[in-house]
């Protein structure tokens, strides 16, 4: 038996997440976001399993991950490249059959320019505006000089980005929803998008023709009170080791821990070079069987030493213990390494081996 760290994707909670924030949305389609492998849970494979489900619009960052998101699901799906075209890939982009979103000033030339002979895009392209994120986008205050330096190629959607979505306080929301508005009075009738996962649960205001939901998908991020998603992933690693540790000794580099009273240790094959962050050292957890067993010490390449004391029944070489997934909440294992759950599933390696279930 191989003893690497393995993810288990859930497909099918993936497909049953897409589903949980469709039904939410009043109004519009609900698109996916599969960027970045999608969001380390295989481009491929989710890619696939949301078109199965009803999924006719994906988001991703580059053109290359839009060319295998294409030959996965064929000619029909609309596939949007969010960081937008580069002056040399007009054939890539007509040939998929991709729709560029233009992000400024530079890419609305690059778009001018392969629009000069009057061959459309293929699915047309989008215009991505900033409301307040200040990161990508054109500036609202452009949109009429836009509107009129687009004429007759008009684009075939409106974005922008929520900088605060998960904060339903935010003044910002609002904000930046009226803004994506008095932009779309310059371009009558074309469709807008302005939601990612957290923008969906913000409600009605935020949904119009299209949301862009990724971390949701995945069970991440911070979803409404009442609402479960379910887990796309269940990270677990075998313990290879187990050893009685005397009062006073430490464990791990640097001798950051030191054991109070005698203690029991596993030893994990998973670490740093995996992707679990080496902030996750004294901080973090694992889950064996209902035994929540703390990381003791530092977190090393490949792997981790854990407490057992608790769950000596359990401690044995070969079994495997879940770091993230229905026992191990991806968020809360996010937080106590000082991060977020988008940077742990995205950061996950491709030496965790990745298993597909449906
Ligand atoms: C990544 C991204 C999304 C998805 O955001 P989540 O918070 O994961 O739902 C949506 N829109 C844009 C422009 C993005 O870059």
């Amino acid at each position: 038996m191989s003893l690497r760290p393995r993810a288990r994707i859930h497909l099918s909670n993936i497909a049953d997440n897409w589903r949980t924030l469709r039904a939410m949305q009043t109004s519009g389609v609900t698109g996916a976001v599969i960027k970045a492998d999608a969001y380390g849970h295989g481009l491929r494979q989710v890619a696939e399993t949301l078109h199965e489900a009803g999924c006719d619009h994906f988001f991703v960052a580059h053109s290359h991950e839009a060319e295998i998101t294409r030959a996965m699901l064929g000619s029909h799906p609309n596939i949007y490249v969010l960081n937008g075209p580069s002056p040399d890939e007009e054939a890539l982009y007509r040939e998929n059959a991709l729709i560029p979103v233009v992000n400024s000033s530079f890419q609305f030339r690059t778009m001018a320019d392969w629009l000069v002979d009057g061959v459309k895009m293929p699915r047309g392209f989008a215009l991505h505006f900033d409301t307040g994120l200040n990161r990508l986008g054109l500036p609202a205050r452009d949109a009429q000089d836009l509107a009129e330096a687009s004429e007759g190629q008009s684009p075939i959607l409106l974005m922008s980005h929520l900088a605060c979505a998960e904060d339903s306080d935010a003044a910002m929301n609002a904000h930046q929803a009226t803004l994506l508005e008095t932009v779309a009075e310059a371009f009558p009738g074309v469709p807008l998008s302005l939601s990612n996962s957290g923008g969906v649960w913000l409600g009605a205001d935020y949904h119009h023709a299209l949301s862009r939901p990724g971390i949701a998908l995945y069970g991440g991020g911070i979803a409404p009170m009442g609402m479960t998603l379910k887990p796309g992933m269940t990270l677990e690693a075998p313990i290879l080791q187990v050893r009685l540790v005397e009062t006073g000794e430490t464990v791990g580099y640097n001798a950051t821990w030191r054991a109070e009273n005698e203690t029991l240790v596993a030893t994990l094959a998973i670490g740093y070079g995996d992707g679990l962050p080496r902030s996750a050292s004294n901080k973090g957890f694992v889950m064996l069987g209902e035994k929540r067993c703390a990381i003791l010490g530092r977190v090393s390449m490949d792997l981790i030493t854990i407490d057992v004391t608790n769950a000596a029944d359990l401690a044995r070489p070969g079994v495997y213990a879940q770091l993230i997934g229905p026992d191990a909440a991806l968020e809360e294992q996010a937080a106590l390494a000082g991060t977020i759950g988008y940077e742990l599933t995205t950061g996950l390696t491709p030496r965790v081996k990745r298993i597909y279930e449906t």
